[in-house]
């Protein structure tokens, strides 16, 4: 048995207005308050195409090896749904914006590469929202109208480690191009997959059941591990699989049938007549190309080969707005490595605890720079650092005004430190004795008492120098 599957992944494109009106995009806020009279097809009205939208697809698909269509049409595509009240959804027919192209990932150490057989461009529906007000349901159509691109692949992945690893990288990849947030619970990047089996690589393929509107990547394992595991006892049952959509169901582990699958026929697509064919020239995609960031795969290397171990490496190239920390540390003559720990470190500690994104930090790469400067300096320790940056996270001033305000200064002058552990040698004569006597472990003592007696502030490294040479004088 083989099994194969395809994916149809949705991204919600990060434009600032809808595909085709001047209405801002958004998730949350009032129903309705977001939907213009374009959005809902009021009789009179005109679609534009928003060019952001074109240029975003054009990213990602000159990353993704797809040739990109100068021929651009729009058609509607018919289905009658409450969150669709104007009937029909603009989409992408006959000439979408992305063509072929193709994305590697890895699984368990392997490159493996996935196909695509084309992405086109769409407005999404509204939302049904049952359970409203007493019971009611209403229609909110707020979302009505934003922009998507739809990612087909060729039905080339064959096993669910490769589904899930193919997607976790799509995923990376358009959140580090900024063309979506990648935000799955919010539904900005869901996807339907197509799964069917057939009896080995050699036999035609089987018939495929599509499991719709999955958002998250524990889902997608279940439901398919639930939908692999029915259709195989089906057909060892001598049974047929009937084609059609399901949807997974997180309080029984189980897809249930949704509805039969419609043929393209069912939607009676026509080109759009309110929207002319839009031409993609050289230019506008040369300025689409110029916007793309360096790629993960340099930036691995280069942290790489900088001494920063490759599966911290990996996380950092893979997460851009965290590589534009390292990269402006690295710029600023720190450490590789010492910077990528505090980022997964401390950094991340504290974003996580807040829920919040590197592209949202209320410290920015230069504050940061500013307070790693002042440990590679040995103006704090890094145990003061730690501290330091709490200090600076919460109540939003620079290294230096904490460092200042909190006294929290490293001791590094020699001469001063050595006066404070002759102090301390004369006061213990005793434990001085049976230290000098072979009674090693007493150096923690003395360690204490010198760090007590500075508070904690004396550079640990020089101290313990020093109290070395005092003691074995
Ligand atoms: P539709 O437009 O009706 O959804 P497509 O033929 O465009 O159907 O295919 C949608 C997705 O289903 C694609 O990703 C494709 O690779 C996948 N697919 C098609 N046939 C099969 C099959 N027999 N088994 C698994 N996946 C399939
Ligand atoms: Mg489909």
């Amino acid at each position: 048995m083989q099994i194969v599957a395809g994916i149809e992944i949705h991204i919600q494109l990060q434009t600032k207005t809808k595909a085709f009106s001047a209405s801002p995009i958004g998730f949350g806020g009032s129903p309705n308050e977001r939907a213009s009279a374009i959005d809902i097809g009021m009789p009179g009205t005109l679609p534009v195409v928003n060019k952001e939208m074109l240029s975003q697809a054009i990213m990602l698909g000159t990353w993704l090896n797809s040739k990109i269509n100068a021929l651009n049409t729009f058609a509607r595509k018919h289905y009658f749904y409450p969150d669709l009240p104007k009937g029909y959804q603009i989409t992408q027919d006959e000439n979408p914006i992305l063509t072929g192209g193709y994305l590697e990932y890895e699984v368990k150490g392997e490159t493996k590469r996935c196909e695509l057989h084309h992405a086109h461009l769409e407005e999404d529906a509204g939302k049904s929202v049952h359970g409203y007000k007493h019971g009611i349901s209403g229609v909110d159509l707020n979302r009505a109208g934003q922009p998507l691109l739809e990612i087909v692949t060729e039905p080339c992945l064959n096993n669910i480690d490769e589904i899930i690893a193919f997607l976790k990288r799509m995923h990376s990849i358009v959140t580090y191009l900024g063309i979506c947030d990648g935000n799955m619970q919010e539904g900005s990047f869901r996807c339907d997959v197509n799964v069917s089996i057939r009896k080995d690589e050699h036999a035609p393929l089987g018939t495929r059941v599509e499991l719709k509107n999955m958002n998250s990547f524990k889902f997608i394992q279940k439901a398919l591990e639930f939908e692999i595991s029915r259709q195989t006892d089906l057909l060892e049952d001598g049974k047929k699989i009937v084609q059609e959509t399901r949807q997974y169901n997180e309080k029984t582990g189980k897809t249930e049938s949704m509805r039969d699958k419609e043929t393209a026929q069912d939607y009676r697509y026509f080109k759009d007549p309110d929207i002319p064919a839009v031409w993609i020239d050289d230019a506008f995609i040369a300025e689409a190309v110029a916007r793309l960031p360096e790629s993960p795969t340099d930036r691995l290397e280069q942290y790489v080969s900088l001494g920063v171990p490759k599966t911290e490496a990996t996380i950092i190239a893979y997460n851009k707005p965290m590589g534009d920390y390292l990269a402006y540390l690295i710029q600023q003559d720190l450490d590789p490595k010492l910077a990528s720990n505090w980022l997964l470190g401390p950094v991340s500690e504290h974003a996580n605890k807040e829920g919040l994104l590197f592209n949202a930090l209320p410290i920015s790469a230069k504050e940061l720079a500013e307070l790693l400067t002042a440990l590679r300096d040995d103006i704090v320790s890094s145990k003061m650092a730690k501290e330091v940056f709490g200090f600076m996270w919460t109540e939003q001033k620079s290294a230096a005004t904490i460092i200042e305000e909190k006294g929290l200064k490293q001791l590094t002058n020699e001469d001063e430190i050595a006066g404070i552990i002759m102090d301390i040698i004369q006061n213990n004569p005793s434990q001085v004795d049976a230290y000098r006597n072979g009674k090693d472990k007493l150096f923690g003592f003395f360690v204490g008492q010198a760090m007590k007696a500075t508070k904690g502030q004396a550079n640990p490294a020089l101290l313990n120098k020093i109290l070395k040479d005092k003691l074995n004088a």
